[in-house]
């Protein structure tokens, strides 16, 4: 999720990872073919479901993926820095993402770039899929700079609970740079998951991380903030996005594996899950 003030600098500290260097061939395949395959395989927003946990299982039921809690392995969490950010409508940001069960160093000098890309990017929160990393992993602060604030770690998220009333606020992502718009969502939210040791915990998160957490938990299920968007208010940015869409085309030669001309119209955003 990006801050108000997106985008001071692009220039990205190096780092290096020798761990599972060997797997670059394969793993660069894998990739490949990942990605391929899942614009193959994506499912136009006007087919799916607006509860995003049902859409979830409506994608494994279409084969999108084998098991609902498929566990990622080391090639899923290999990486190199520095890490980049991966914008809309790159199918990434669609795909299923894994769960996490091995809580290594790889995974923690993982965290450590994806903060380090979040703080050179002015973000506030960042999830795995926008680095390119499909699995269930977020990290956020909701100060947005190194050393201040708190910084917190989300493996595996779920919530367990949302509250009734809604609030609106204006949203940004890092992966639709320059666009802001509002969005309405549970103003607090209680949450489970791991942290980078594997440890299970619940916390209850209200204002601006409970904000946060959910645009990220979103990008967990594949579910983007506009998705979220009255008609309405998607009309204000509808311009923007079509021209990132142009920009992929431009820079992939692949047709954009999604259309926001093509979403369908409609009187309320997607649904959330247990309140
Ligand atoms: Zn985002």
């Amino acid at each position: 999720m990006a801050c108000a003030t997106w985008l001071r600098s692009s220039s990205l500290s190096h780092a290096l990872l020798p761990i599972l260097c060997h797997r670059t061939s394969l793993s660069t395949t894998l990739r490949r073919f990942h990605r391929l395959s899942s614009t193959d395989r994506f499912v136009p927003y006007g087919n799916r479901f607006k509860n995003p946990l049902m859409a979830v299982h409506a994608q494994a039921k279409r084969g999108f993926s084998l098991k609902e809690d498929e566990v990622a392995t080391p090639a899923d969490l290999y990486f190199e820095a520095p890490l980049k950010i991966v914008e809309y409508p790159d199918p990434i940001l669609r795909a299923k993402n894994k769960r996490i069960d091995t809580f290594d160093d790889n995974l923690k000098k993982l965290v450590d770039e994806m903060f380090d890309v979040m703080y050179k990017t002015d973000g506030i929160g960042l999830s795995a899929p926008q680095v390119g990393i499909n699995v269930q992993l977020m990290v956020f602060n909701p100060v947005g700079e190194r050393g201040e604030g708190e910084e917190i770690v989300l493996i595996n998220p779920r919530v367990n609970k949302y509250s009734k009333k809604l609030v609106l606020f204006n949203e940004g992502c890092l992966s639709f740079p320059g666009i802001y718009a509002d969005v309405e969502r549970p103003e607090s939210v209680k949450i489970d998951a791991r942290d980078i040791t594997g440890a299970r915990f619940t916390v209850n998160l209200s204002d601006l991380p409970a904000r946060v957490f959910q645009h990220e938990f979103d990008h967990l299920q594949g579910t983007l903030f506009f998705d979220r968007m009255t008609d309405e208010v998607l009309d204000s940015i509808r311009a923007e996005l079509q021209a990132l869409e142009k920009k992929y085309e431009d820079k992939t030669g692949f047709p954009s594996p999604e259309r926001i001309k093509t979403r369908k119209l409609r009187k309320v955003a997607a649904g959330f899950g247990k309140s």
